[in-house]
């Protein structure tokens, strides 16, 4: 019996070396993205091109991480991440690899792309001020620099400094006002905490509800969540989106993205994905499932986002923010931000 399988198995091998063998077209994904904000638009893709999507998900910097210890034998075509932070993070540690595309390049604004094309935006967030209705007038209100104004004392729910969120916005400072007044700014701010951070930006929207603060900095997709979640949606009723920075610099914005893997057994199959991804249909889809704005603006936002009304947004190139992380998470931490 051995002998035969070892027969059958040399002639099999034979057989593969002199008959080319006609595989599908696929492409491998490693997502830090939950499997329902992305599979039904993977299928979406598969169904429209006939080439194949499989997906891993996981958190982003152990994806990362991975990819760093497959090196070239990894199988990874695709990476998805939220924030610049992490593909910034990702193209430093040499995972990702430089690919154009007209299609990526025309429909995908500049600020939300790397000058490089190591990792594109596909979806858009802002990060406002949230405050609760009725206990804060808006007209009080301004910009994120004026929440470190003494008036605000005690009355400040954020998370930790350790979050990537916070780590772009105070980034954002520093590319626009220099690090020593963010580091000034940074002081006053920590001082006007409500607690010490805790929880994620849900928590913070929540903590406000619950009167332990008047003012939450949080990503807009998650107060449209829980709006539309009917288990939270009371809670999220209380709270209100204030758009900072009008006159100014605009509202502080991030994405989610991807890019194409630097080993990437599929190159071509990848960056039709991408593409993909990009089109009215899927925008549409990929924008609603977590409730982010379309990079594209012929694509409305959703019915929940156009509530919380039109803003101006930063149009700083995001590439700056991962640039600035590491001195953004030092002066976070000199400021006592936990
Ligand atoms: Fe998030």
């Amino acid at each position: 019996m051995k002998f035969v399988s070892v027969i059958s198995l040399v002639s099999a091998s034979i057989l593969s070396s002199l008959v080319p063998i006609a595989h599908a077209a696929e492409v491998n994904i490693y997502s830090g993205r939950q499997e329902e904000l992305v599979k039904p638009l993977l299928d979406k893709f598969s169904a429209q091109t006939g080439i194949k999507v499989n997906l891993i998900t996981g958190k982003a910097d152990e994806l990362i991480s991975r990819m760093v210890s497959e090196g070239r034998n990894s199988p990874a075509d695709v990476l998805i991440s939220s924030d610049v932070g992490r593909l910034y993070r990702a193209k430093q540690q040499q995972v990702l690899q430089s690919v154009q595309s007209d299609t990526l390049t025309s429909t995908i604004p500049s600020a939300l792309r790397d000058p490089n094309g190591y990792w594109y935006g596909l979806t858009m967030r802002a990060r406002p001020i949230m405050y609760v209705t009725g206990k804060v007038d808006p007209a009080e209100l301004s910009t994120y620099a004026d929440l470190a104004s003494p008036k605000w004392k005690g009355r400040i729910c954020v998370r930790s400094s350790n979050n990537i969120y916070n780590q772009s916005l105070t980034a954002s400072f520093i590319a626009h006002d220099g690090a020593e007044a963010t580091a000034k700014w940074a002081q006053g701010f920590v001082a006007n905490f409500a607690q010490p951070p805790r929880g994620g930006d849900r928590d913070q929207i929540k903590a406000a509800a619950a009167g332990v603060c008047d003012i939450a900095i949080a990503n807009t997709y998650y107060l449209a969540g829980m709006l539309a979640d009917d288990s939270q949606k009371q809670i999220a009723q209380k709270v209100s989106v204030f758009w900072p920075n009008q006159t100014t610099d605009g509202v502080h914005v991030n994405i989610s993205g991807a890019g194409v893997a630097k080993y990437a057994p599929n190159k071509t199959e990848a960056i039709k994905l991408l593409e993909f991804m990009t089109t009215a249909e899927a925008q549409q889809w990929y924008a609603e499932a977590n409730h982010e704005y379309s990079i594209r603006d012929d694509v409305p936002a959703s019915e929940i986002l156009q509530r919380f009304g039109d803003f101006k947004a930063d149009t700083l190139q995001l590439e700056n923010l991962g640039e600035l992380n590491a001195d953004a998470i030092r002066l976070m931490d000199r400021a006592g931000w936990k």
